[in-house]
């Protein structure tokens, strides 16, 4: 029998009604012949819910105590859908991560995964079993402990089953009918995409747009799965959705494909460091070892041998980052004057495989962002994006006004 994923996200299984719901699409397609694995995320806010108790707890937190217990919320989605489906006389069983097992890293709320053997459910199918549900979003350790693949991690455990069982397709069900030019909901011409190509939806999910999370799509492109990102919430054709794949199965694309924001970003300058090799090193290694993700990095000019650091990284590691670098003074080997924080920043990006041919999207954006009266704080770019650090309070406005200037509520 050929194999189908199909995951629900936490809206999609927010209530006992819309569990229901999910496993009639399910139905759908074992009713079509597929063998077909779930994957089911907590329910909407479950894990939000879970992570503040942690905080609350244990502010400086034991990562793996947080796994035990942020990853609780899909073993009761799990069991739940496999029960639902059981009603429906459907034959069908639960599994968490570490009874498949999806074995990971032991990098604790950030764990990857490196393999999911699939005789266990494999034979369960042979012998009649149509619907495997497994909790995503969490795996099991080397040393035998639950992990977790950080935020959003569901899909990512979605796109791995799908390669790891050769599946027809993975199927992505969310609370909106695919990929848009932007998040639909922050800018209402947002215009929903019928296919995007790999690249551009890894710079998209990595620059903040959180319909996939960045490594299963990065899994996607270097398994070769057939990714869909579709609603739970209408009846769904074959065709439905957003398709993301190769670049070439896209015949017109705009030059520009879409606009990110992530809006829990935070800068940081260190005031007055030396100038001189190695203090990079120095600094980046210091933060690096206290788990902080640095993003941008601007080195300022330096005067009389000393100089200006600036970097940003996610709003709530900023306490961890400020720490580590406290701890880098105290120990003698690092010297600043002070840390400045701005905690009201965020990150706003376009993003578009066409800026490899074509010249001037930064100078238009640029120029789009003055006419706002939007000042730019830290500028990087690569090959297919340009990413801009500004006032948190402009992020609406900064999205809108790039997605009107790029005119991408129009197609190609
Ligand atoms: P789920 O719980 O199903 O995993 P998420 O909340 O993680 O859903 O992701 C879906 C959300 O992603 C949408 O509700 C939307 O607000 C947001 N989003 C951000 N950027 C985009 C985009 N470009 N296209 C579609 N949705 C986007
Ligand atoms: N429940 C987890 C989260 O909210 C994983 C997921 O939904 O993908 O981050
Ligand atoms: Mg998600």
């Amino acid at each position: 029998m050929p194999v189908l994923v199909m995951k629900f996200g936490g809206t999609s299984v927010a209530t006992l009604d819309r569990i229901k719901r999910a496993a009639k699409r399910v139905g759908v397609e074992v009713a079509k012949g597929y063998d077909v694995i779930v994957i089911v995320s907590a329910m909407a806010g479950k894990t939000n819910e879970l992570v503040g108790w942690v905080n609350e707890t244990s502010p400086m937190f034991d990562a793996r105590e947080y796994d035990a217990v942020v990853s609780s919320g899909e073993n009761v989605t799990a069991g739940l859908m496999a029960l639902t489906l059981q009603e429906m006389d459907i034959p069908a069983r639960s599994w968490q991560g570490w009874q498949v097992p999806v074995k990971t890293t032991s990098s604790h709320s950030a764990a990857r995964i490196e393999e999911i053997p699939s005789d266990n459910i494999m034979g369960r199918f042979a012998q009649g079993m149509k619907v495997a549900v497994v909790a995503g979003f969490q795996g099991v350790s080397p040393e035998g402990r639950i992990t977790t693949l950080g935020r959003g991690g569901s899909d990512t455990t979605a796109v791995a089953f799908a390669a790891a069982f050769n599946a027809e397709r993975c199927d992505i069900y969310t609370d909106v009918d695919g990929v848009y030019t932007t998040d639909p909901r922050i800018c209402e011409k947002a215009r929903k995409l019928d296919k995007i190509a790999f690249e551009e939806m890894l710079e998209l999910a990595s620059l903040g747009a959180k319909v996939l999370q960045t490594r299963s799509v990065e899994l996607a492109m270097r398994y070769k799965v057939r990714l869909r990102v579709l609603s739970s919430f209408e009846e769904q054709s074959d065709e439905a959705g957003t398709l993301v794949c190769d670049e070439d199965e896209i015949m017109e694309s705009n030059v520009v494909a879409g606009v990110a924001h992530s809006r829990d970003e935070a800068k940081l300058t260190l005031l007055s460091v030396a100038d001189r090799p190695g203090i990079a090193a120095t600094i980046f290694g210091a933060l690096s070892d206290a788990g902080v993700n640095v993003d941008m990095i601007v080195q300022n000019i330096s005067e009389e041998g000393r100089t200006d650091m600036t970097f940003s990284c996610p709003t709530d590691q900023v306490k961890r980052a400020e720490k580590a670098l406290a701890e880098a003074k105290t120990g003698g080997v690092l010297n600043f004057s002070e840390v400045v924080a701005d905690t009201d920043v965020c990150k706003v990006s376009v993003v578009g495989i066409g800026m490899r041919s074509h010249t001037g999207v930064a100078a238009k954006m640029f120029k789009v962002l003055s006419q706002e009266g939007i000042n730019i704080k830290v500028i990087t770019t690569s090959e297919i994006k340009i990413s801009v650090l500004i006032d948190r309070k402009y992020m609406e406005l900064a999205v809108q006004a790039l997605h009107d200037a790029f005119e991408l509520d129009k197609a190609a």
